[in-house]
């Protein structure tokens, strides 16, 4: 490794606290990024087919989103919340019609997803008077005290420690997965699923739930997509029980799926959108949550009790504005549908010809593969909440050769960010392809 490479790396294993891991542990160091690359201090060559943590949704260096900060920090780089200023106003604006501007009407912001769930639960809890918060097992909400708590996988299992009351999780379908699925419909799997939810919400007393919680789609937890009626079924229990429902936006918004949010792919509309990460393509960290004309009024009644310094954050919203324009002027929804069907569909070929691949599923540029240790019978690789040595394996063997992209458990995700064109994806899709045949051989008896 060149010497610059090789210092930046010790530094960082000397003074950086690392998330998720023991400290002083293997980390490339990177150099520079740019459209779907990122390069290391060898001048070596990844292509991120995870958009970074399916954030970096309009890639790197995108010159429009530089233009909009640049300019913004010749100008007025901050002004603190108590203000008003042209791109917070602009980006709230923007925000509540792309949401729907006849049931949405105000947006807060914070600085990321898991700050924006804290908010949205608290939001809830003040409208309803009501303090429990239902979520899912399969999700992943952010990794601060009350987010972690929401969290349905392990990672809340450290917060937890410490306490914060009212969190209650259900399971969500998981059709590859839940034992009363295999070879029973989607309607069948919904019915039950939804029936299990209620049940749950009358043992909890559902006049002492606040919100349900839930990713739109589960994002990190493998992409596992509902059943078909399942979340016009979860909205219908709100609705019965006077409970609001809170939909995060954050991994799968911002066109990740093919539109402005992924809920709008099902029949219903949430009271509460948390979103962050593509608002800005990451390159400047915020998040917010738009609210519905109830929840606004409320406000317009009573004091809003939340509140951060950096809300708003002049340079973040100038971002977002540029990147929300973006999309917009370069349709990147009809590009995620039209590149999204390719990789559903190369995606599916894999999973026919590896032993290891036991299930694909995409929507728009957002999939995983779920590796499985047998075909027939759905072994995982790991048992849940088992250190797994594999699943690295594998990341780190793709990586070696050029693609960079995350999972956990025994999914591989594989989120490009939205300006892939068809020819950069089946390019590296063929090093995927290249990377699962090693792995079959190597950990799938013949
Ligand atoms: N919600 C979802 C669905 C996420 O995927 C994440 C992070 O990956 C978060 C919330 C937390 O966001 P942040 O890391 O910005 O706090």
């Amino acid at each position: 490794m060149s010497i610059e490479g090789a210092e930046v790396v010790k530094e960082h294993q000397e003074y950086v606290l690392q998330p998720w891991a023991k400290q002083g542990g293997p980390v490339l160091p990177i150099k520079r990024a740019e459209g779907i690359y990122f390069w290391d201090y060898d001048d070596k060559r990844y292509a991120d087919m995870s958009s970074l943590l399916v954030c970096a949704n309009l890639g790197h260096s995108n010159p429009d989103i530089i233009e909009a900060i640049c300019q913004q920090a010749h100008t007025m780089p901050f002004m603190a919340p108590d203000f008003a200023s042209g791109p917070k106003s602009y980006l709230a604006k923007k925000l509540v019609e792309l949401a729907g501007a006849d049931t949405y009407s105000r947006v807060f912001f914070t600085c990321g997803g898991a700050e924006s769930n804290e908010n949205a639960i608290k939001i809830a809890r003040l409208v309803t008077g009501r303090t429990k918060v239902f979520s899912a097992y399969l999700s992943y909400h952010g990794a601060t005290l009350g987010a972690a708590h929401a969290s349905g996988d392990w990672r809340r299992f450290a917060a937890e420690a410490g306490g914060a009351s009212g969190f209650v999780h259900f399971f969500n379908p998981y059709p590859y997965r839940d034992g009363y699925t295999y070879g029973v419909d989607e309607e069948e799997e919904t019915k039950k699923a939804l029936a299990q939810l209620e049940r749950q919400l009358h043992f909890e007393g559902t006049d002492r739930v606040a919100a349900i919680l839930m990713e739109s789609i589960v994002g990190a937890n493998g992409v596992i997509i509902p059943p078909k009626g399942y979340m016009e079924g979860v909205r219908a229990l709100c609705d019965t029980y006077g409970i609001l429902l809170i939909l995060d936006e954050v991994m799968a918004g911002f066109y990740r799926t093919g539109k402005p949010f992924t809920w709008q792919h099902f029949d219903l509309k949430p009271d509460i959108i948390t979103f962050a990460k593509g608002v800005t393509s990451g390159y400047v960290p915020l998040g917010g949550v738009i609210v519905s004309k109830a929840i606004g009024e409320y406000f317009t009644e009573h004091v809003l009790p939340c509140g951060l310094t950096y809300s708003g954050h002049t340079l973040a919203c100038a971002a977002g504005v540029a990147a929300l324009n973006y999309y917009e002027q370069h349709h990147i929804a009809e590009h995620v549908q039209k590149v999204g069907a390719v990789l559903k569909q190369e995606l599916q070929r894999l999973a026919d010809v590896h032993p290891i691949v036991g299930e694909a599923r995409a929507i728009g540029l957002f999939s995983s593969l779920e590796l499985v240790k047998d075909k027939k019978t759905r072994t995982p690789l790991a048992a849940y909440g088992e250190a797994n040595t594999i699943l690295p394996a594998i990341k780190g063997e793709l990586r070696k050769r050029g693609f960079s992209t995350f999972g956990r458990e025994n999914n591989i995700n594989i989120c490009p960010p939205l300006i892939i064109t068809e020819e950069e994806l089946r390019t590296n899709l063929a090093i995927l392809d290249d990377v699962l045949t090693w792995a079959d051989q190597k950990y799938i008896q013949a």
